[in-house]
């Protein structure tokens, strides 16, 4: 076969099975959203049918012969072509896709699946000992799945390299070496500093209607388009890409608490205008497909955070909160914007600051790797977590549930997953580093409520690119410059030192 016909091929089956990887998950948005009760079964094997489809078709043999008639041909001479992306990522997916004999993607499947139920009753229980077994099954089939993959320097990379391209153990530690100096360091100022904030303004009384209300304005002018999406509310907040025109966002209320809708919503967000800024004409083709999970989570903190959590932002938005919770009107900006913003070490990841968080992740990341190299065991993890807790946020979780067992990514076999979310954070502080140097007066434009040019920066350097880069290289495309841990590590001491005057 000619390789035009062969990638021609390649792209109608690859479009194919994207529309039914796109049904799954619209069917996966409406169980979250508004399913009956009693429909849970039906949709469960609905799903499953669905998954054992999308499995066939990306491992069909015929995918092996039509890329091998492509590659080394003329047609993908320019390794930026979108031929020449899309091969790579077909590739990439389809040998990962075989090297898994049917026999442990079943087994893998079916503990996890197992393990999941376990943790959500073990957890509110306290029950490592339900758990631990669980979890030591896992660990070994997730060993067993990386030397089948394979890997050059450690088994861990095998699994890495499925969440983010190209990233290793070795690629990580100096980075993370780094930025928990920086962050520790950072964190022990804060802690040092008189100054606290009053965030009895965040604890009362926010109709949810009314947060609702004011996430929907917010999100909008953000660049969220609601004629491409919606917002409904769930149990886990998530954003969810049907296809092209229709991106959703889901949020959780908690009419007690401030933040939990709003920077929810505003992270969902991030993740929806990334996913409405790839390119339309390249849906179901790795050139219009979002290039991994740490770029995805820089969309997301980076209008959580650095916009979301700014005092330009405030400036505009602050107003308008007034008006829609009258419990803020007597809190000037300024008590407000410290509130949003305190630095308090907690021993739940998902309830951290700006400043503590990646320590939560770096921990995780530290003991996958000594898990999946054999230096650790599942028996000793709690011991090993709660001294690390120690060390780095200065205190030791009372109990499993809030230690080890507080994540459901190990029970799920996310393995690999958590450093994602570091990156996310420290891609998000370059891009905005860079993003503000280019546009000038970013901050000026933020306080009148402008956020489109922001936006086009980002569509143009990082949306509309696809995954033309792996995301190492989309990140020197974009800013000029290799990724550098000390973006993250100054942005938070130049904001916290006026928060906190040191
Ligand atoms: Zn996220």
């Amino acid at each position: 076969m000619n390789p035009q016909d062969a990638y021609q091929w390649l792209l109608s089956h690859h479009v194919e099975t994207t529309y039914l990887e796109s049904m799954r998950n619209l069917l996966g948005w409406d169980q979250r959203t508004h399913m009956p009760a009693k429909g849970h079964i039906h949709r469960a094997n609905q799903l499953a049918n669905i998954a054992r489809f999308i499995h066939l078709r990306r491992t069909a043999p015929q995918i092996g012969e039509m890329l091998a008639a492509v590659e080394g041909t003329r047609l993908l001479e320019d390794p930026r072509s979108v031929e020449a992306v899309n091969v790579r990522e077909w590739r990439r997916a389809f040998d990962r896709a075989v090297k898994i004999p049917e026999k442990l993607a079943v087994e893998l499947a079916r503990v996890s699946s197992e393990a999941e139920t376990v943790w959500q009753n073990a957890r509110p229980k306290n029950d490592w000992a339900a758990f631990k077994s669980y979890l030591q099954r896992i660990i070994a089939l997730k060993r067993e799945e990386a030397e089948l993959i394979g890997y050059s320097s450690e088994p861990y990379d095998a699994l890495l390299d499925e969440y983010e391209p190209g990233e290793t153990a070795r690629s990580l530690e100096p980075l993370f070496t780094e930025l928990r100096k920086g962050l520790v360091a950072l964190l022990e100022r804060i802690e040092g500093s008189p100054r606290k904030p009053d965030t009895a303004c965040l604890h009362g009384y926010f109709p949810p209607y009314e947060q609702e209300s004011f996430a929907r304005k917010v999100v909008e002018r953000l660049g969220y388009d609601f004629e491409a999406g919606r917002l409904d509310p769930t149990a886990h907040p998530f954003s969810v890409d049907i296809g092209p025109g229709d991106v959703r966002i889901t949020t959780r209320y908690d009419s007690g608490f401030f933040n939990t809708a709003l920077f929810g919503t505003i992270h969902e967000a991030g993740h929806a205008i990334y996913q409405q800024g790839l390119l339309g004409e390249h849906w179901g083709t790795p050139m219009g497909q979002a290039v991994s999970l740490g770029i995805h989570e820089s969309q997301s903190r980076l209008w959580e955070n650095l916009v979301g959590r700014s005092m330009s932002f405030w400036k505009h938005f602050y107003a308008l909160a007034q008006k829609h919770f009258p419990a803020l009107q007597g809190v000037s900006v300024d008590a407000f914007h410290f509130a949003i913003n305190e630095v308090r070490p907690s021993l739940i990841r998902v309830e951290a600051d700006e400043v503590t968080y990646n320590l939560h992740v770096l921990l995780r990341f530290e003991l996958e790797l000594a898990l999946l190299r054999g230096d650790l065991e599942v028996e000793s993890l709690p011991e090993v977590w709660n001294d690390k807790m120690k060390s780095y946020l200065g205190s030791t979780p009372p109990d499993y549930s809030s230690g080890v067992m507080q994540d459901i990514h190990w029970a799920i076999g996310a393995v690999g997953y958590f450093p994602t979310y570091t990156l996310g954070n420290l891609y998000a502080a370059q891009l905005f580093r860079k993003a503000t140097t280019d546009l000038g007066n970013l901050e000026e434009q933020m306080s009148s409520g402008e956020f489109g040019s922001l936006l086009d920066w980002l569509r143009k350097n990082i949306h509309s690119q696809g995954s033309r880069y792996l995301p190492r290289d989309l990140i020197s495309q974009a800013t000029g410059e290799d990724l550098n841990p000390n973006h993250l590590i100054k942005y938070l001491e130049a904001k916290y030192a006026v928060l906190y005057d040191f």
